[in-house]
């Protein structure tokens, strides 16, 4: 019998399982793969994320920091380069491999108490009075008090609870390679074409989405998502915008041979999951199994954490009080720790970036000689600040239409800005 079975060993069960050992509970991480799994992810680490893993994992984990960039460039469908230098003692900018970070979190998690088990896979919970049964594939019962459900985007266990699952309006499917490359090569051509080693990020090549290159220390990381409605000829979408990269001089030419080797599903768009939490099952859903992934950045790994984290501060406190209807409180958590700027403020700037390539054209080439908005969009990407979400959309949001389209007109090709703004 445990107090809390912890489903999935992503960051959001890592970090709810660590979080729920160090305050007593006797708690079961089960993983369905082993916990190195090979995750498709961008591993891009917001400053938040960053401050979030210093807070709750300590400095240490930096050890599993694969690289970091030093600035960030988005790229206009037609091609248009809005290019933000970092200054290093202000901005974070790591990226990680999930495999190494996914592994370490578990570690640490289990280091402080959580039992791991491995090539665990829950296919059924059910309950029993007041305890949860949860079934593995292979056919053990396990018991619990209170259950986290942390399995990922293409979660299966909240619909035996009654909580609908993520319709496809709700999904975009990521597709792409993280592939082992002489990262040196990458770095000469975009020092001379950008000046920086920064994450990019191409809008046009897919509707309602975008396409990204990330670097590693050792890898490329490249891929593209949109939602799930607007997936069609995937691999001729990813060659189009491969050869568009080789062709901007950004990639060197040999990147051609690489494939498409992965396609995950992340929540998107109109997320989050209807319901986040079952009193009747004793349950609560953090990360991607309750959609809580950003509408417009698709950054998702800093809400799971958090999630993670607040799933355990309520089970303690449904736990002292003696009362299980404590876990509805969980909304109203997450939703003033995070929900309210990534859902709100998020879907009404997605709604309207994401509508088109004309509008994704228009208003990349209106912002790049508003110093204001930049430095509000980099917020935005970075999550550098509280809120960073409404920060952007209440600048945006007052901007004529009219004067938007006024200044697309006058956009460079390309212009450059070094972040030494105070946020
Ligand atoms: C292509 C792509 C790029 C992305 N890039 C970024 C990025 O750069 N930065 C960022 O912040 N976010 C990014 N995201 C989002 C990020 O990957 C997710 O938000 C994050 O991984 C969510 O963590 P999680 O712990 O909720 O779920 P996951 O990391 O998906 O972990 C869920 C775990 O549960 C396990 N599991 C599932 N079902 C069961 C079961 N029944 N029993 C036992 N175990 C189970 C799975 O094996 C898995 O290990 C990206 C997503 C995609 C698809």
């Amino acid at each position: 019998m445990y107090d809390v079975v912890v489903v999935g060993a992503g960051p959001a069960g890592s970090t709810a399982a660590l979080q729920l050992s160090r305050k007593g509970f006797k708690v079961l991480l089960l993983e369905k793969h082993t916990v190195d799994r090979d995750k498709f992810c961008g591993g891009g680490l917001a400053d938040r994320t960053a401050e979030l893993l210093f807070k709750i994992y300590g400095s240490e984990i930096k050890e599993v920091f694969d690289f970091r960039v030093n600035g960030v460039v988005f790229e206009s469908p037609s091609g248009r380069r809005l290019i933000v230098e970092y200054p290093p003692e202000k901005f974070y900018s790591y990226l990680v491999v999930r495999s190494k970070f996914d592994s370490r979190l578990a570690e640490i998690a289990a280091s402080e108490g959580a039992e791991l088990r491995e090539n665990n896979e829950v296919v059924r919970v059910r309950k029993e009075g007041d305890r949860i049964i949860s079934t593995t594939r292979n056919g053990d019962e396990i018991e619990s008090r209170y259950i986290v459900v942390a399995t990922g985007s293409q979660d299966k266990l909240g619909e035996q609870m009654g909580i609908a699952p993520l319709s496809t309006d709700q999904l975009a499917l990521c597709w792409g390679f993280e592939e082992d490359y002489d990262t040196d090569k990458v770095f000469k051509l975009w020092e001379r074409e950008v000046g920086i080693i920064p994450v990019f990020l191409f809008f046009g090549p897919v509707p309602a989405g975008y396409g990204w290159v990330f670097p590693k220390r050792n890898r490329l990381n490249i891929g593209m998502g949109t939602n799930m409605d607007y997936v069609k000829s995937p691999q001729k979408l990813f060659r189009n915008f491969l050869s568009r990269v080789i062709n901007e001089g950004l990639l060197p030419r040999d990147v051609a041979k690489f494939k498409v080797r992965k396609a995950w599903p992340v929540p998107f768009s109109n997320v989050p999951r209807k319901k986040t939490y079952s009193v009747e099952y004793r349950a609560l859903l953090v990360g991607d199994a309750a959609g809580f992934v950003h509408p417009v950045t698709g950054e998702g790994i800093s809400m799971a954490i958090e999630s993670g984290s607040i799933a355990a501060d309520i089970i303690e406190k449904a736990h002292n009080a003696g009362d299980v209807k404590v876990l509805a409180e969980y909304e109203k958590e997450w939703w003033s720790a995070f929900g309210e700027d990534a859902f709100k403020y998020g879907k009404l700037i997605a709604s309207s970036m994401y509508k088109s390539k004309t509008v994704m054209e228009v208003g990349l080439k209106a912002l790049m000689r508003d110093e204001e908005a930049v430095k509000r969009l980099v917020v935005l990407v970075s999550a550098k600040k509280p809120n960073y979400t409404r920060y952007f959309y209440e600048y945006i949001s007052k901007q004529s239409t009219l004067k938007m389209l006024f200044s697309s007109l006058r956009a460079p090709k390309s212009i450059k800005y070094r972040a030494e703004w105070q946020i």
